[in-house]
């Protein structure tokens, strides 16, 4: 957008919304006292992000995910959308939603929707398998068959392996980009973060060992290490 001076000016900032939606049959949680400041919190954080063009973000409660969130796009609306677990309105500590808030709203400035590697390893791992398929049903030699079967099976494993290490990525960069977020809006982020961070169970053994290879989010040891390294 250009401004009367040639110069870029910013679009402007709608100003954010919060609609709660309980995904419950019963709704019970839609009188929650902890809704008023939740409904604060992710407006100011919303403004402080500069979402650009959007109308609000749109904040739905899932029972069923417990303690976790998950940010989205809404279907009809494209609205940008956080599903908060319903055990995060009951936590003792109430930072831990704001962290939760701060986080999955840093998902969608740093437009992590987006994961154009996933597809590519996915789309290489079915034509192999095809190849593989094909090769049976024309009765090629046997090699070639155990050849493109071997190849596909790898390239899933290096695919996952891809998927998650990105994933664990996109969590340590939501978890920095939250702490400045929540400095904007005149909150200690990394003192938030680490706290609440600390409280998390720790990863089991196994995990620590090589579970955590395969897993899309980082250990809470993993996240308090990134943050107390990242000062950007
Ligand atoms: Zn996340």
């Amino acid at each position: 957008m250009t401004g009367p001076n040639g110069s870029q000016s910013r679009p402007p900032v709608v100003p954010a919304t919060i609609r709660v939606r309980d995904e419950g049959a019963d709704l019970p949680h839609t009188s929650s006292p902890v809704l008023p400041g939740l409904a604060h919190l992710t407006r100011a954080l919303a403004g402080a992000a500069h979402l650009p063009g959007t109308p609000g973000v749109l904040v739905t409660l899932d029972p069923t995910l417990k303690a976790d969130a998950v940010a989205g796009v809404d279907a009809c609306t494209h609205t940008p959308r956080i599903i908060l677990g319903t055990d995060l309105l009951h936590q003792e500590n109430p930072d831990q939603l704001t962290m939760v808030v701060a986080h999955e709203i840093a998902h969608h400035v740093l437009d992590h929707d987006a994961e154009p590697g996933a597809r590519v390893w996915s789309t290489l791992t079915s034509a192999l398998f095809l190849l593989s398929l094909g090769a049976l049903f024309l009765a090629a030699p046997r090699w070639i068959v155990v050849a493109a079967t071997d190849a596909a099976l790898a390239v899933h494993l290096i695919g996952r392996l891809a998927a998650t290490r990105a994933s664990r990525r996109q969590e340590l960069a939501a978890d920095a980009h939250a702490v400045r977020l929540l400095d904007a809006i005149g909150r200690n982020g990394r003192a938030t973060l680490t706290a609440c961070l600390a409280t998390l169970p720790a990863a089991s053994r196994w995990h620590r060992l090589i579970g955590w290879m395969l897993d899309s989010h980082p250990s809470p040891a993993m996240r308090l290490r990134h943050l107390a390294t990242d000062h950007r």
